[in-house]
């Protein structure tokens, strides 16, 4: 199975079709998780990540790639890079890990989506802390109780990065650090891009076509 780098912009469901593949034996690894569980710890380090996420900043290129390094050293398992490159100098120290590690059996996806859409699914998104995760704006994705998960009964979350003012900042900074990584990978014959506004399930078959090509 080829491993995937997943390039989309906020909200376009790259952590919904992430978890669709771990179930075929994929390892999930985002880097907006791994900040947050960094933050979690309350450490002076995660206390810093909080001040740039909750601004809609990205963190700098080296603390994120030291994180992904840890993470692909001794990996013996299918990946999917979840929110890793999200800038051009990212994408080449990538090149160079995966250079270093052997890796070249991958594909990049690139999720498509438009910022009212985007906005609307970021507005509406709740979360859990045993990872489930509902959109109040979808009756599909809804809780049955409001603000309860239904899975184990927990109080859901809002992401603190998930207001109007600071969803926009996310947004438009994607789609500009972006277009650099698109064209690097697309020069490299590796891009494929999908409408991420279709249903879920269509995505996942498409994806799988281009993971088993
Ligand atoms: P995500 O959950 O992928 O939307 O990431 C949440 C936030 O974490 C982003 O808005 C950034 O502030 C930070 N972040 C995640 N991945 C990266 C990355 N590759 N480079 C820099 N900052 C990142």
């Amino acid at each position: 199975m080829k491993s995937v780098i997943f390039i989309a912009p906020p909200a376009a469901g790259k952590g919904t079709h992430s978890k669709r593949l771990e179930s075929l034996g994929y390892m999930h690894i985002s880097t907006g998780d791994m900040l947050r569980e960094e933050i979690k710890k309350d450490t002076p380090l995660g206390k810093e990540i909080e001040n740039i996420i909750s601004k809609g900043n990205l963190v700098s290129d080296e603390l994120v790639h030291g994180l992904i390094r840890n993470c692909l050293t001794n990996i013996k398992m299918p990946f999917i890079l979840d929110g890793y490159p999200r800038t051009l100098s990212q994408a080449e120290m990538l090149d160079n890990l995966f250079q270093e590690l052997g890796i070249t059996n991958y594909e990049v996806i690139y999720l498509d989506i438009n910022l009212e859409e985007a906005m609307k699914r970021a507005l509406g998104r709740l979360s859990c802390s045993c990872g489930e995760t509902y959109n109040i704006y979808d009756d599909k994705f809804k809780p049955q109780k409001e603000g309860i998960c239904d899975k184990c009964g927990r109080v859901l979350v809002k992401r603190s990065d998930d207001n109007e003012e600071s969803f926009k900042v996310r947004f438009e900074s994607f789609i500009t650090n972006t277009k650099p990584i698109k064209e690097y990978y697309e020069r490299k014959n590796k891009l494929h891009c999908i409408e991420a506004m279709q249903e879920n399930e269509k995505i996942t078959e498409r994806i799988k076509e281009i993971l088993n090509d």
